[in-house]
């Protein structure tokens, strides 16, 4: 049987929802309308209602100890036919936004990526780091190579050099960042970004797990690895084919662009992992031909990652009416639009010989990538491993979700 729940209200937690997105929460008069019309609620103990009436009495620990919120897919079935037009949808989303910030550390990331007011040094930061970087590529060639083969040259065995050689006469965005530079940045970036993920989803788990226990929503005890990857990995093939989003009538046309902008990402890594083996295991350089299979991948991911993040674009505009978007959205669709087009561009104008065109589009590509990657954990694009891991606990635990 379910225990009692000691009720801890917290004002700040019902003024962020509110600037994240719920502001219309205090419309809400608990008709269940919502919980009623949305596609995914489970029938025992389902939502959003009872998640409206905890955000309106401030419960901030309820809340973000729940995986209930991550189950919801922002479709936006609940907010067409609330009567009172208190958008359901919207608040799970701040919610869910303030979830993020919880289990995010370091915390001034986590609130810096949701202020407008924090953007010039979330841009400026990793510009100024690149600008760096490409004077000491280009003036400092000779210094950098005596350095690193000083400190390398018998480490690598003479294999490896400062410069990547290619052909005389061919535009090759390593010569104003040194590949070197660009791995020695987006390496670290990846490992902070995943420790982050890490430690947030240790709190995560432990927390939706004691709060399903609480409710009365589990009946296991404890969480067994083997078992809860065993559910990540029945969930992953629904969560790729975006099944959920399918079963929603509202919002129906989002499930298009987002399975393009996670099939473009999932073909970007394929490609960079592919070159970072030819670079440092095959020696091989950049610039590749483009009759390179993987440059294909490379270029089709592209182009379906512009058309993928325009749709949504095109989506949230249509819609701004019914839904609300949010800086914290424009955040994450105006960053990945520029990241997509400016390496397009970056590549489209090297191949057409404009090679200060070609630097400064990549110079924009880096900035985009590095922001992208280093405020991960602490963006939006955070719920796609969230919901994951509530998906696959809602698995493990037996939860008809
Ligand atoms: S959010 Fe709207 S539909 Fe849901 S309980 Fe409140 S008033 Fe009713
Ligand atoms: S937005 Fe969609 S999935 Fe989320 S609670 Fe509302 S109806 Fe359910």
């Amino acid at each position: 049987m379910a225990e009692k729940y000691l009720a801890q209200p917290d004002l700040n937690f019902i003024k962020e929802v509110r600037e994240l997105g719920g502001e219309s929460l205090n419309k809400c008069f608990q008709c269940a309308t919502c919980t009623i019309a949305c596609p995914i609620s489970p029938e025992d103990s389902p939502f959003p209602r009872k998640e409206m009436i905890a955000a309106s009495w401030g419960l901030k620990d309820k809340l973000i100890t729940s995986g209930d919120i991550w189950l919801c897919h922002e479709c936006g079935d609940c907010s067409d036919l609330c009567p009172r037009d208190a958008k359901p949808g919207d608040v799970l989303s701040a919610i869910r936004s303030v979830a993020i910030t919880e289990y995010a550390r370091p915390k001034f990331l986590a609130k810096a990526v949701n202020n407008p007011k924090a953007l010039p040094f979330l841009i400026g930061i990793p510009a100024i780091w690149f600008a760096i970087l490409a004077i000491i590529t280009m003036t400092a060639g000779d210094t950098m190579t005596k350095i690193f083969h000083g400190v390398f040259g018998d480490i690598l065995g003479g294999r490896f050099h400062w410069a990547h050689a290619h052909e005389p006469g061919v535009i090759a965005h390593a010569d104003f960042f040194s590949t070197w530079f660009v791995d020695l940045t987006f390496v670290p970036t990846a490992i902070f970004a995943t420790l982050v993920f890490a430690l947030g989803l240790k709190d995560f788990i432990r927390n939706i797990h004691e709060n399903a226990m609480l409710e009365g929503k589990t009946n296991k005890k404890k969480i067994e690895i083997a078992g809860f990857l065993k559910a990540l990995g029945k969930v992953i093939i629904p969560v790729l084919k975006h099944d959920k989003f399918n079963e929603c009538e509202a919002d129906k046309d989002r499930s298009t662009p987002h399975m393009m902008v996670l099939f473009s990402f999932i073909g970007l890594f394929i490609v960079t992992s592919i070159f970072f083996i030819a670079l440092y295991v095959l020696n091989s350089h950049a610039p590749y031909s483009q009759i390179n299979p993987v440059k294909w991948l490379a270029n089709i991911s592209a182009v379906a990652l512009i058309i993928g993040v325009s749709l949504m674009i095109r989506n949230r505009l249509a819609k701004k009416d019914t839904q609300l978007t949010f800086y914290k959205d424009w955040y994450i669709l105006g960053l990945i639009f520029i990241l997509a087009v400016s390496g397009l561009l970056a590549e489209l104008v090297r191949l057409a010989g404009f090679k200060t065109g070609a630097y400064f589009c990549y110079y924009i590509h880096l900035i985009a990538i590095l922001n992208l990657f280093l405020f991960l954990p602490f963006s939006k694009m955070a719920h796609f491993v969230y919901r994951l891991v509530s998906m696959a606990y809602a698995e493990y635990s037996g939860r008809k979700y």
